[in-house]
This record gives structure tokens, sequence and C-alpha cells, in this order.
């Protein structure tokens, strides 16, 4: 048996406190592949955390009967400094209250950290490079000194991931269909994820603006890639960031769907010597996150939504309407929001009302959006 519940302390930025994180290991500590999964990084998304609660019971039986073949590190919910942010009676899950970081943003851009330190070490063996490139970032882990509870967290959990060969970061949107966002390289590689998902999406990003947590290690391998011309250096890690639904799908039956599928995908790739179950159908190939629109109001107002998710959308088509909440016109007056590309409304926004410039919708097109194109592609 190796499955295995451990904690750690992280000690607390004002007297008298500390924090306990909760994780699971399971499988060989030698296995060839390290695979870590985490949830709720965004403290108040917690349909992953419900995945993984159905997926727990199913690594420790296969454990038990000795079918795990990689290593897993779990973090059924990665981020308990944010599930205590209570204000107002408001759970503010998604910013550390105390510097307004958003837990997802400002992960570390990593090859500047190690670049000295694997100068010199790279052979014309890519996975022998990995290994060096991997080695470094631990050591420079190892060397931080965080200070507080947050960097503490951060630290403890990129060392978990820089070790391993999948990493899988589970959120969920606000009212949404299942996607994922990932980088480019590593498809066609995950698509046998998204078939496991069933989702509705893959986005594709080299650099999203924002430094999150999905693409730290790929960003690290590709700039290590681009510094090293003469030395063949592969992607490291596969990693996603995968969007399960909205916020409010947090029900066992969406739970055990969703471990099913994470299971299945496992036991796909071998990691797990068990039935992977009936693959479900393809789904979609990937499209490039800034071919999707970020639909914004433009003003105050109430939502009244006219499309459905899953809706098949054109340029121009009304999303919703805004319902005027001041003016001559107030709570009379309704004008439409416009779709700016062709699509599928891939998500919706649960308050209805909004102010100036908070998204509405994510529309998923195909052709990339000039407004898009290098910019910020998060919302924020
Ligand atoms: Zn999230």
């Amino acid at each position: 048996m190796t499955f295995q519940l451990h904690h750690t302390a992280l000690s607390g930025d004002t007297p008298g406190t500390s924090t306990n994180l909760y994780w699971y290991t399971a499988g060989p500590e030698d296995a060839a592949t390290r695979v870590h999964l985490q949830a709720a990084l965004h403290a108040d998304e917690q349909p992953g955390t419900m995945a993984l609660h159905h997926l727990l019971p199913r690594l420790r039986d296969t454990d038990a009967a000795g079918q795990l073949t990689a290593h897993f590190t779990i973090y059924p919910s990665v981020n308990p400094l944010g599930l205590a942010n209570f204000s107002l009676r408001h759970h503010i899950g998604r910013y550390d209250i105390e510097t307004g970081v958003n837990y997802n943003r400002r992960w570390p851009d990593l090859y500047p950290q190690v670049a000295d330190a694997i100068a010199g070490k790279l052979t014309q063996d890519g996975s022998e490079n990995i290994a060096v490139i991997r080695t470094a970032v631990l050591d420079w882990i190892d060397s931080q000194q965080p200070r507080t509870a947050i960097q503490q967290l951060r630290l403890h959990v990129l060392r978990s991931a820089a070790r391993s060969d999948i990493v899988l970061d589970l959120h969920c949107d606000d009212d949404s269909l299942k996607h994922i966002f990932t980088s480019p390289e590593l498809m066609p590689g995950l698509q046998d994820l998204a078939d496991w998902m069933s989702l509705a999406a893959t986005l594709t990003a080299e650099d999203s603006g924002g430094g999150s947590f999905d693409e730290v290690l790929p960003t690290l391998y590709r700039k290590a890639r681009l510094a090293n011309s003469g030395h063949p250096i592969p992607n490291g890690a596969e990693t996603a960031t995968l969007e399960y639904r909205g916020r409010a799908d947090s029900f066992d039956h969406i739970g055990q769907e969703d471990a099913a599928g994470l299971f299945g995908f496992f036991a796909g790739r071998g990691l797990i010597e068990a039935d992977a179950g009936a693959r479900p159908a393809p789904a979609p190939g990937p499209t490039p996150f800034e071919a999707t629109e970020v639909l914004r109001a433009d003003a105050p107002g109430l939502l009244a939504y006219r499309v459905e998710l899953g809706e098949r959308v054109t340029k121009g088509q009304p999303i919703a309407d805004l319902i005027a909440m001041d003016g001559p016109e107030a709570f009379l007056a309704r004008r439409p929001i416009l779709a700016g590309t062709d699509g599928f409304v891939l998500s919706r926004v649960m308050g209805k009302y909004v102010s100036k410039g908070s998204s509405i919708a994510k529309i998923v097109g195909t052709e990339v959006l000039p407004t898009r194109a290098g910019a910020y592609l998060l919302e924020d």
C-alpha cells in the first residue's frame, strides 16, 4: 500500500496562526511517470475538489491491487489560505485578500532562474536535459526563503509540479461548459485528456499574459529550447488547466463522471493497470485562445441572456440584452450586446447585474481576433 495522506503546516503571517495543507500520494516512488493533480487553487471553485473526492477511492483501491504504475501527488484542495478568506459572509477564493493578487497569476518565470545553473550541463540526450533542468529548478526552489504563508504554499506546490510529467490544475468557470487551457505545443498530445473529459473546447495559448500555473513548466522548457538550440529539449511536462463547468456544478453525480474521465485518461495511458472504461466520442480539436472572444458589457446594467451555453452564434447576433439601470429610460430601456465573432457560447456569468467592463460571455471562434492577438487574454 502506497496510498497515503500527508499534511504540511504553513506558518501564518499573524500571531498564533498556521494553516494545514493536505495532500495524498499514491503509487511507486520510483515510477517512471509522476502525476501532479490539484484542485481549487481558486479556492472558490469546488467542482475539481468534488472530482478528486471521487477519484481518490479509485486510486486507493487500484493501489491496494498493485495497479498503479505512476506516482500520483494529489492536492484535492490546494489553497487552504484561500478557503479562509471570508468577507462580509462572502467567500473570496480567487484573490489573496491581503495583496489582491489572483492565486493563479504571477507564478514564476523559471527559465531566468535556472539559465546559469544549466549552462554547460546540457547534452544531446533530451531526457537527460530534462533531468538537468528539473534538478536546477528544484535547487532554485530549495534556495528560496519564503516569507509569507502564500509564498510557502506556492513553492511547496511548485516543487511537486516541477518533478512531474503530467500536471493538471482543476478549476471551473462561472457558468460554463467543460474546457481546457493548455499550451499549443502540448496538443494534440493531450487530445486523449480532452476526449476523456468530453469537453466542449481546448483553448491554447503560449502566454496568456498572467503567469498562470499551467504555463510555468511549458514556458520553462520552451525558453530553454530557444536559448539552447544546439541541444534537444523536449517538453518536460504535459500541463493543463481543466475547467470543470461552472462554480455551482459541484454534485456527486457530476464529480463521479469527472473522476471516471480522469481515471480513464490515466488507465488509457497505462498509468493505472485497470480497465479504462469506454472512451467517449472524440472532443473537438484545439483552437487558439486568441480566437475566443471575451464579450464585455460597455455599460452597467441587468443582463437578460438570449443564448444558451453551447449555442452557435454568428457575428453581430445579440448574446444578451442589457437593461439600463440609470438614465432617462432607467429600467425600461434595453439594448443588445452583440457577438463579435462566429462561434459557440462557452460560458456566461451567474450574477446578472454587471458593471461596466465586466465579461459576460466567452464565445469560442476559430479565427484569431485582432483585439486578442498578442493581448492579455485572461478575464481576471
Ligand atoms: Zn479558476
